[in-house]
């Protein structure tokens, strides 16, 4: 039988899945509700003309399609219109990671073949430092959160605002292939150079429209985010497009709030003062924003929020559910765009005792729509969804990276089999459930036997004393790797022996072997973290080991 394909007469239209269709609904009806970044406030028809307005004034810098338009900012409204008007004149979005080092910062801005940079004060100096040598760059436009803000250290093509205030308010977007690159990044790897994902029209547009389905179902009757919602991110814009959320947001037309640079008084504010109801944010940052001095005056009752980017602990999720938090657990990574997995919640599982719902929202969540995940041992070879069985986790769905920038070959590794592998252990339940065992490299390999860095992790939080954990594989003569864990504790008699005799419970009722009782605990004041605040262990194996 062949099949009957549908092409586009000549008169149809083709619809592409472009970016600018993301806010056509909002250019149509919404009228109450604001992008609030700072001092600003803007409504969505200022939002839609500030877009036109920066698109003109890109195409005045001499950007056109194919170029790439570099952003160093922190999270603001000017993000949110770069997320929008580059891509929509045919440009490349390459949102850059500023916190990686000057030379890392140097590297991805020379790789992306960067040709206008657009620069906050804040960073200033590190473009200062790094101008000679950047290979492709043209310009530099200037971003600044005070009305008269010192000389720039360089010739800049002018300020931000001012450059908006001359340009047009139309502009008509043309439609173009939906394939064409939309937006670049660069992993948060801290050892050799990080590598560049990219991200089409149409795969921005199906990550968006499946986010916001996943967002409205996710939680029975109540959910994460619908058009009554104030949603302010804390994962920066640069990562993953802050998991993509702002395009989510956008199209559904809500309360937005960009809050700068992330200081975690100013964020437990921000959701008292604006009424945030829904947030994403790395393990680490949440529990800064909850110990902050600003949260002990603040409700949190009315706030939801996804964690992702590390495994959430059950110790975390105590903490932030007795302060009112709904705590959701999400599963990606930013060479998926990053949507894989989010926790479900029913209407049942909102009414069991605390130990279920923790054991639930811990883990990795449900595969989201169109989402193909499954398990592979080392031949590739499928697993059963028991959860028991552990594999890597291989995926494919519309929106996954096609390949590494300007590196095929590592592409070519990440596609292996046709499939995306995320270097992740997991094992998945019959009901869909991913639970994350492990990194590949993480896993601590003793003797015969693998132990799961983020297991012990998890049974150490239980401690009432720890603050903090984090657990690695130290090298060991006899056994190949031990397990050395770092303990930040809340309390003076959390010490090392503490926690070894919390573990023996664990021993005994066989959840654990002996082998994984720590051959080091370490109390210390503070465990690194990467340039997107998760626990860095690449970092920590290189100082222990
Ligand atoms: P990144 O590309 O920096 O966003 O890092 C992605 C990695 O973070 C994934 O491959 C996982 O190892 C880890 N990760 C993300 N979400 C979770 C989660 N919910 N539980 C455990 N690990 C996670």
């Amino acid at each position: 039988m062949n099949t009957r394909i549908l092409k586009p007469s000549d008169s149809a239209y083709g619809y592409p899945l472009l970016i600018k269709r993301l806010l056509t609904s909002t250019q149509r009806v919404e009228e109450r509700n604001q992008i609030v970044s700072g001092r600003q406030r803007f409504s969505y028809r200022q939002l839609n003309e500030r877009i036109c307005r920066l698109a003109n004034a890109l195409r005045a810098q001499g950007i056109g399609p194919g170029d790439t338009v570099a952003v160093l900012d922190w999270d603001s409204h000017r993000y949110l219109e770069c997320f929008f008007a580059i891509p929509m004149i045919g440009a490349v979005l390459h949102t850059v990671n500023i916190r990686l080092s000057p030379q890392q910062i140097l590297y991805t801005m020379n790789h992306a073949q960067d040709d206008l940079v657009l620069v906050h004060d804040d960073f200033l100096p590190i473009i200062d430092g790094i101008k000679g040598q950047l290979e492709t760059v043209k310009g530099y436009v200037r971003l600044t959160d005070v009305d008269t803000p010192p000389e720039a250290p360089f010739a800049t093509a002018g300020e931000y605002e001012a450059l908006l205030a001359e340009a047009a308010v139309s502009y008509d977007f043309p439609d173009f292939d939906e394939n064409s690159v939309a937006t670049a990044f660069y992993t948060t790897g801290t050892t050799g150079n990080p590598k560049g994902v990219y991200f089409s029209h149409r795969q921005l547009v199906l990550h968006t429209l499946n986010l916001v389905n996943t967002l409205l179902t996710r939680n029975a009757g109540d959910p994460l985010l619908d058009h009554d919602g104030v949603y302010m991110p804390i994962t920066p814009m640069f990562h993953v497009h802050a998991w993509g959320i702002p395009y989510a947001a956008t199209m559904m037309g809500i309360q937005q709030i960009y809050p700068g640079r992330y200081e975690p008084n100013r964020l437990a504010r921000l959701i008292r003062e604006e009424g945030v109801t829904f947030s994403h944010c790395v393990p680490t940052i949440l529990q800064m924003v909850l110990q902050s001095a600003e949260a002990a005056s603040t409700d949190f009752k009315n706030w939801k929020v996804i964690i992702g980017g590390s495994a959430l602990t059950p110790g975390l999720v105590e903490q932030a559910m007795t302060r009112g938090v709904d705590i959701f657990s999400a599963y990606g990574m930013s060479e998926t765009c990053p949507l894989l997995a989010i926790t479900r919640i029913t209407r049942e599982q909102r009414g069991q005792p605390m130990a279920e719902q923790i054991a639930w929202r811990v883990k990795a969540g449900i595969p989201s729509d169109l989402v193909d995940i499954q398990i592979w041992d080392s031949n590739g070879t499928p697993l059963p969804h028991d959860g028991k069985s552990a594999g890597e986790v291989v995926v494919r769905a519309p929106w996954l990276t096609q390949s590494y920038l300007f590196e095929p070959d590592k592409g070519a590794e990440l596609w292996a089999k046709g499939w995306l592998h995320t270097g992740d252990v997991a094992s998945i339940h019959p009901d869909g459930c991913i639970e994350i065992k492990d990194r590949i490299k993480d896993v601590i390999k003793t003797g015969g036997e693998w132990i799961s860095s983020l297991e012990l992790e998890r049974l150490i939080s239980t401690h009432p004393g720890v603050h903090a954990v984090t657990v690695i594989g130290i090298p060991d003569e006899q056994w190949g790797e031990r397990p050395c864990a770092l303990v930040i504790s809340r309390t003076a008699e959390c010490s090392a022996q503490s926690i070894v005799d919390h573990l023996q419970q664990y021993v005994a009722g066989g959840a654990i072997n002996k082998w994984a009782i720590p051959k080091e605990v370490r109390i210390v004041t503070e465990i690194p973290t990467t340039s997107v605040g998760k626990i860095d262990k690449k970092r920590i194996r290189a100082q222990l080991t």
